[in-house]
């Protein structure tokens, strides 16, 4: 891989004199032309601004004050008036959908340019539904307005939780209604994201037959998100490396807060690590492996317990994808590849057991605590103990439920994790803050979630304002807000969640 095959350099934030702060750059339009179509936003209607989340808008060097008034900011969060310095594409892209390859592109989504913070750090600014491209296919192009919220509310749910995600900026009504088996009212999210380099930007090169495209990527991406393997002597190698090591780490922290995503195409996998594509995804209520809520997810592909397998299987794809770029012979590619897909199973292991230890306050490692964790875990789905609760109530050493204070097999557990616990030097106030900190008290809750967006869908935004308040803090084990720890009153297990919404 020479210096040629990078794009121009990526340069520092210039000093603008946009008044609202846009420091638009645009550093993916320059990869090879297959992988981006220039291309505008639809106006809308009517826009209104529906919710800005002015913390984000702030770190991106976004000042409130411009973005305060309301007409402005509706233009242009509904994509009615772009920022300046936007120059507006849909990216190309394809991916294995469901384990069956197609070829796709932002089929609704507009990337308007990139945005460098005052920190010098660079986010993609997307619009969301913002109406049809070369890539839409027989679709409109369009979102409704309950999806778009619920992407917001829980990805910034999950940013809150400390998980790698894309962020929502604001959530723009257009005034039009959408056609989604009946009619529901349009909206427009802004994303903000490392970036939308995804397994299926590399799989598109790759179908292709474009060597020189699939080096221009691989060369991107490590400049954009692994700066430190610039110069690594096998750079699709090392980019393949330290994204399985990424992807290890994601998938454990989903597991650790009862996050199913859903729809683990490997067009829904991006290479910066971060969470993407808030369709059909959902809390675990009680635990269970087998946890599934997407509709159409009918063989439990993506279910609860399935994501790390399918998160490797993903990642076979990325490395098929590289194989004409990870070696001149196809037979040592090969190697390459498998070796580094291999090493999958015990990074996620080590991810898992480590954040498992942690919501068991462990600073300590021993043998025996996977035998620990995976006991605890039996029980949990023998009893259909929910999730968040259990971890929460053993956060506080407090017995999960008064029910359960008899049950044999618990008590000689607990029993079991005290004496583990004395067998640290940490002492109770230490262990005890570590299993706050990564036990959350509050997660979007699937009934709340669904009750908030029926709100907004009626025009009343305040039950959402109240749940994005708790969400924003979900370690705070302090807050007496009863109400949102709740589980389904009715079980939860039926509940379904629907993509391509
Ligand atoms: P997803 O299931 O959200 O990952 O989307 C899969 C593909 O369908 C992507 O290429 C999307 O851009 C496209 N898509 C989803 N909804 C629409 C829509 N309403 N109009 C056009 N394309 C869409
Ligand atoms: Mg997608």
């Amino acid at each position: 891989m020479s210096l040629s095959d990078l794009p121009a350099p990526i340069r520092p934030a210039d000093p603008s004199s946009d008044p609202a702060g846009w420091r638009l750059e645009h550093s993916y339009a320059q990869l090879p032309a297959l992988f981006h179509v220039a291309v505008a936003p639809t106006p809308v209607r009517a826009p209104r601004l529906v919710v800005l989340n002015r913390p984000l808008a702030e770190s991106l060097g976004l000042s409130s004050n411009p973005l305060a008034d309301d007409e402005e900011t509706a233009a242009l969060f509904a994509g009615n008036r772009l920022p300046p310095g936007s120059v507006p594409l849909a990216q190309a892209y394809a991916g294995h959908q469901y384990g069956h390859f197609t070829t796709l592109g932002d089929g609704r989504a507009i990337l308007l340019g990139e945005q460098i913070t005052p920190r010098g750090e660079r986010f993609d600014i997307q619009l969301k539904g913002s109406g049809p491209t070369p890539f839409s296919r027989r679709g409109d192009g369009r979102a409704a307005l309950g999806p778009m919220l619920r992407e917001y509310i829980i990805s910034e749910a999950m940013h809150a939780l400390g998980v790698p995600t894309t962020r929502s900026l604001a959530v723009a009504a257009t005034g039009e209604d959408v056609w989604r088996q009946s009619s529901l009212p349009g909206a427009v999210l802004t994303r903000v994201a490392a970036s939308h380099i995804r397994v299926g930007t590399f799989e598109w090169a790759a179908a292709r037959g474009d060597e020189a495209a699939l080096r221009a990527l691989v060369a991107y991406t490590v400049r954009r998100h692994f700066p430190e393997l610039a110069e690594a002597g096998n750079l699709p190698q090392a980019l393949l490396v330290a994204v399985i090591e990424r992807q290890a780490s994601l998938v454990a922290q989903w597991l650790r807060i009862g996050f199913v995503h859903g729809v683990m195409n490997t067009d829904n996998m991006a290479l910066s690590g971060e969470t993407i594509d808030y369709g059909p995804c959902a809390f675990m209520d009680a635990y269970d492996p087998a946890t599934v809520f997407s509709s159409i997810d009918a063989h439990g592909r993506y279910a609860y317990g399935n994501q790390a397998r399918i998160a490797q299987w993903n990642l076979a794809r990325l490395a098929e994808a590289l194989l004409p770029v990870l070696h001149v012979e196809k037979q040592p590619a090969l190697a390459l590849a498998n070796e580094a897909i291999a090493g999958f199973t015990a990074r996620f292991q080590h991810h898992w057991l480590a954040g498992m230890r942690r919501k068991l306050g462990l600073f300590t490692e021993e043998p025996q605590d996977e035998g620990l964790i995976e006991t605890l875990l039996a029980w949990m789905l023998k009893t259909k103990a929910d999730f968040t609760n259990t971890f929460a109530a053993l956060a506080l050493d407090m017995r999960p439920d008064p029910t359960v204070r008899d049950d044999p097999e618990f008590i000689q557990w607990h029993a079991d994790w005290l004496a583990r616990l004395s067998r640290q030097s940490q002492d109770a106030a230490e262990s005890e803050a570590l299993r706050r900190a990564h036990n959350p008290a509050f997660i979007p809750r699937n009934h709340h979630v669904e009750a908030v967006l029926g709100a907004a869908n009626e025009g009343d935004l305040r039950a959402m304002e109240r749940l994005l308040e708790i969400l924003v803090a979900p370690y705070d084990h302090t807050r007496h807000a009863p109400e949102y720890r709740l589980p389904n009153a009715a079980g939860g297990a039926d509940y379904r969640t629907f993509c391509g919404t």
